[in-house]
């Protein structure tokens, strides 16, 4: 071990599923050594995503105690045996688990050089969710240049950055998000039109999505909502359309009968980010494709707050109380 890596580390350790109170901090838990395969990383920022909620209350189930978090970014510190293409001194973006800890063994077939000009901040800003977009719109509906795509949640970590790469395909965004802040910042990133449905007039949204689209409806819908939005984003979608069902910010979406699909022949998905990133060939695709649009500048980032990871707790409670835009980060 190199004697620069202390033993010891701060670390959020979850024992037992709950409430954000679940979230402890730990100022000595052991630092991990690199197994094969692995990188030692001492995270610069770690990101924090919807779905470290999820196993946070065991909507997701996963064996506690947990150190959450499924992103970071920093220097690779040390490399485990038969380990190659990085070396100590890399500064590196990585998925996985365990983040909310100043050092994280990440798999090296799940971490990537970030290029020179890029920030860990600008990475871990867009990293998971950009990713998460990326793949969705080309593999599990190929948005085409033209078609009317109606996202939900459009100014969250995800919806942010999804509005503005639909608006470089050249589709037609329909952006919903609470409240006119939100609003205002959809409207920024080119949306065609912005919904603000938890006001008097946007709640009736399906109506208004009919009515932007003639009648017909939207071609796809991107719905990480769940459980309050499913049934619009049934009504929303055109005949023939597609609903690409993706996560549970207000719970989740219930087992739906299938005959409810008959009627305008409507095509439903429900994809996780690694299924399109299995591979490294797969990997360095979305991860090239997003650093060149980070780089080229037609993709920015929004950070809503870097938290210190001592204040993890409150991080969870905002994301859950709907009082970020864009994406939180954590500094261990
Ligand atoms: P966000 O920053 O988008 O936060 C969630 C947003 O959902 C809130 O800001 C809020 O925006 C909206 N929302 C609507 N109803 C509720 C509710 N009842 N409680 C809380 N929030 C609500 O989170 P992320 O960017 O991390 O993730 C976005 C979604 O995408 C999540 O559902 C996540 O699980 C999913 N996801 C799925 C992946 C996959 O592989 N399947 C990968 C990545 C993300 P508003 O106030 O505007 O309504």
């Amino acid at each position: 071990r190199n004697m620069s890596i202390p033993t010891t580390m701060k670390a959020i350790v979850v024992e037992k599923t709950g409430g954000p109170e679940v979230l402890e901090l730990k100022t000595a838990h052991p630092v991990p050594t690199p197994q094969e395969g692995q990188l030692l990383v001492k995270n610069s920022i770690s990101g924090v995503n919807f779905i470290d909620t999820y196993f946070r209350t065991g909507l997701y189930a996963s064996p506690k105690p947990e150190i959450l978090g499924r992103e970071g970014a920093g220097t690779v510190q040390a490399i485990g045996p038969n380990t190659s293409g990085f070396k100590v001194g890399d500064r590196v973006a990585w998925l996985a688990t365990q983040g909310y800890a100043e050092y994280t063994a990440a798999p090296a077939n799940k971490a990537v050089k970030i290029p020179d000009g890029l920030s860990d901040e600008d990475v871990m800003a867009s990293f998971l969710s950009g990713l998460t977009v990326l793949s969705f719109i080309k593999e599990t509906y190929p948005v085409q240049k033209g078609e009317w795509v109606l996202v939900h949640a459009a100014a969250g970590g995800a919806g942010f950055l999804m509005t503005q790469i639909l608006k470089t395909i050249g589709a037609k965004v329909i952006g919903t998000a609470g409240g006119p802040e939100k609003c205002a910042l959809v409207k920024s990133l080119g949306a065609d039109v912005v919904i603000d449905y938890r006001s008097e007039e946007g709640k009736d949204w399906v109506k208004l999505v009919k009515e932007a689209t003639g009648g017909k409806g939207v071609d796809v819908v991107y719905d990480s909502v769940g459980k309050d939005t499913w049934e619009g984003s049934l009504e929303a979608v055109k005949r023939k359309g597609t609903i690409v069902w993706f996560g549970n910010a207000s719970g989740p979406v219930p087992p739906i009968p299938l005959p409810k699909l008959s009627p305008k022949c409507v095509k439903i998905a429900r994809p996780v980010l690694f299924g399109y990133i299995e591979t490294r060939e797969e990997f360095e695709f979305y991860t090239n494709e997003l650093f060149s649009l980070l780089s080229s500048g037609q993709l920015k980032t929004k950070i809503h707050k870097i938290y210190p990871l001592e204040d993890i707790a409150q991080v969870h409670t905002d994301l859950e109380g709907r009082k970020t835009t864009g994406k939180s980060l954590v500094k261990p």
